[in-house]
């Protein structure tokens, strides 16, 4: 499980709703969420699972993160995918991607940039602070 806010790696009960990141201190939502309608946010993040229905449509100014995406509607912006993202046939995915696996399926759309990778864990999620990167 990664904190959507700074990538660590936690290790928490499935069982839990929320807690809070030992390591960057912001609060994790664990529930597994499903867009049916039409949703534009600023950011969106959760440790669970994303699905956008056949109807739903997310639209993110900064970027969707969650552990898998099943995209069955349309996603519109940035999204960081820790496990697997699926798009379906007729899904849409415009913007950049970032995910540890992906499928898509013939008549599924994406376009943007699509960044894969077994080692995401070692992404950092937001920019690094200033004078961080020097150790
Ligand atoms: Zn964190």
């Amino acid at each position: 499980m990664h904190c959507p806010h700074c990538g660590a790696v936690q290790d928490i009960p499935t069982a839990a709703l929320s807690c809070v990141c030992p390591k960057c201190n912001r609060s994790m939502q664990m529930e597994d969420r499903c867009i049916s309608n039409y949703s534009a946010t600023t950011e969106f993040s959760t440790c669970g699972s994303l699905a956008v229905e056949k109807k739903g449509t997310i639209i993110v100014q900064k970027k969707v993160v969650a552990a898998t995406l099943a995209l069955h509607g349309a996603l519109k912006g940035e999204a960081i995918v820790f496990e697997s993202a699926k798009i379906s046939s007729g899904g849409q995915l415009k913007g950049r991607l970032k995910a540890r696996t992906l499928v898509v399926e013939e008549g599924a759309t994406l376009e943007g940039y699509v960044e894969i990778t077994p080692n995401i864990e070692h992404l950092s999620v937001d920019s690094p602070a200033p004078g961080a990167a020097a150790s």
